[in-house]
């Protein structure tokens, strides 16, 4: 465990030039000020850089500028090869990119080696092929006199912000699409995770990827992250990260008339209908609320529990919860490792506290003791009998805290599903096919897991409804957000007085 934690420290003491990666190499930032990694899982601050000044988000902007004729002019075989060298180098480095992962995160190693960075080299490998696959209307000639085909164009440079929960998988998630489809970019990580995108960033220039294409700021929200989305040399804004913070990023991004892609919060759904298997649902349970100590975008966080299996269920999940193993990322006994910081641990808690007074907390709800006691942990925490309408069922807690809930009729179950302000992804537990088919129909999320809860793939859109934003990460899908297509016009008649101009000509057109 010490081994690991000294080998992540050595990795992080690989990026001590500086934070901000401006065409093609480190530089420190020049805000004057320092922030710091700090290791949730003891409270030590790892790793102090300084933050990115509106001059260094100018400079990398003016880099990824530079870069993108060459880049946008290059062809879909030499970007494809480029994205393929780049999965082989995110692969060689695959040990140490999980160490800082986890180190910057307090992730479990084995999800960070098992989840966050083979998740990541898919993802770009899936990219090296799409990038070949651009799909558009055939050309034709839709008006009898024409000849119509569509261009499928990059927009130019993107402004990307990322979120700190998965900060390898979400540079991932914004740098693939956007340079597949010949775009350079400018990804500003969450001021308290830059490691990881930082070592992303540094493995494209590895594998031959110009200088440029690729630029990492670090820098605070209110100054480098908003400086990047007003910014006049951007073209499109895609934010990763709260709906709070979205809407803020929408206001300021439209007063430059940007394209926009947000990916925001979520407060996902679980329906267990009573035909469902027991074992299957409480286990998918589990899984799917504490998956990175809950602060996951699709958690489950709602279980609502059709009333004949509504006892066992809570009775299960409550067993289940009691052997789930917090401790230190770095020890392979552990499942969940401390939330992201003692900040997030605190607002956790905070809901925690206040539901008592309406709700009942029937395990968890309280930090562990010992030897964790200086790191950011919470026990996973299961509430019941709260009311629909209360802050702990609305409000998106960001933490390993499930909320379980009976109801009678489908009808009743769906709408109980629906009814939050949120729809990125929810799951339905039946036998059923024509119950499931129906929850799929109805649940309005980006994604409905029928049996299970979580999973995702590189070759399949990720994106929100309703305020958990629009537009889709992922799959080909997401080539949608990261180009413009323009249509192009030929006429076929050759004739110098046209059918049409007697809309302004009137009779003295001669057909
Ligand atoms: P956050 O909204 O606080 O911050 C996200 C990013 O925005 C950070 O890089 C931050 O520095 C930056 N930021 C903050 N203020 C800004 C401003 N005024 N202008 C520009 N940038 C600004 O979110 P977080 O706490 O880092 O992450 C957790 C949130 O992210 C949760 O709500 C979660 O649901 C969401 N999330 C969504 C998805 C998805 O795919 N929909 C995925 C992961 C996380």
């Amino acid at each position: 465990m010490q081994h690991s934690r000294t080998a992540a420290l050595e990795v992080a003491e690989r990026l001590a030039e500086g934070s901000q990666y401006i065409a093609g190499s480190l530089r420190p930032g020049s805000s004057g000020r320092r922030h710091s990694v700090v290791d949730p899982a003891t409270g030590e601050a790892v790793h102090p850089y300084d933050l990115a000044s509106a001059d260094d988000v100018d400079a990398a902007v003016a880099a990824a500028r530079e870069a993108l004729p060459g880049w946008a002019g290059a062809t879909p075989g030499e970007r494809s090869d480029a994205l393929h060298r780049f999965a082989a180098a995110l692969g060689e480095a695959a040990d140490d990119l999980a160490l800082a992962e986890s180190l910057q995160c307090g992730k479990p190693l084995k999800l960070s080696t098992g989840f966050d960075v083979p998740g990541t080299v898919d993802n770009t490998a899936f990219f090296a092929g799409a990038a070949r696959h651009l799909q558009g209307q055939a050309a034709g000639e839709y008006s009898g006199d024409h000849t119509s085909y569509v261009r499928r164009e990059p927009v130019g440079v993107v402004g990307s912000i990322a979120p700190w929960n998965y900060p390898l998988q979400m540079a991932a998630w914004k740098v693939l699409p956007a340079i597949a489809a010949g775009n350079t970019i400018v990804l500003k990580p969450a001021e308290l995770t830059p490691l990881t995108s930082l070592m992303f960033a540094r493995a494209a220039t590895a594998a031959g990827i110009p200088d440029g294409v690729v630029n990492v700021v670090t820098g605070t929200g209110r100054e480098a992250g908003e400086h990047l989305v007003a910014h006049p040399g951007v073209a499109m804004t895609s934010f990763t990260g709260s709906t709070a913070v979205g809407k803020r990023v929408a206001e300021v991004a439209t007063a430059t008339v940007k394209r926009l892609h947000l990916e925001l919060g979520g407060k996902a759904p679980f329906v267990v209908f009573d035909d469902a298997d027991l074992e299957a649902a409480a286990h998918g349970a589990v899984a799917g609320a504490l998956i990175n100590t809950g602060q996951d975008c699709t958690a489950a966080t709602r279980a609502y529990v059709q009333r004949p299996l509504y006892d066992a269920f809570v009775a299960a999940v409550a067993e289940l919860f009691e052997t789930v193993v917090v401790g230190d990322p770095f020890d392979p006994a552990t499942d969940i490792g401390p939330l992201i910081s003692h900040t997030q641990r605190d607002r956790v808690a905070g809901f925690v506290e206040r539901a008592r007074s309406y709700a009942t907390v029937v395990t968890g709800g309280h930090a562990p003791g010992g030897d964790l006691a200086k790191g950011a942990y919470y026990r996973p925490t299961l509430i019941t009998g709260a009311a629909q309408d209360s802050e702990v069922v609305q409000g998106e807690i960001f933490g390993p805290v499930l909320v379980v809930l009976p109801f009678d009729s489908d009808d009743e179950g769906l709408a109980l599903a629906n009814d939050t302000p949120y729809g990125l992804a929810a799951s339905a537990w039946t036998r059923d096919v024509f119950r499931a088919g129906r929850a799929t129909r109805e649940i309005a999320a980006g994604c409905v897991w029928v049996n299970d809860h979580i999973p995702i793939i590189s070759e399949m859109p990720h994106g929100g409804y309703k305020a958990s934003g629009y537009g889709k990460d992922m799959s080909a899908y997401s080539f949608e957000e990261y180009t413009q297509v323009k249509h192009v016009m030929y006429d076929n008649t050759a004739v110098a007085r046209k059918d049409w101009h007697r809309t302004i000509f009137g009779s003295q057109v001669t057909p």
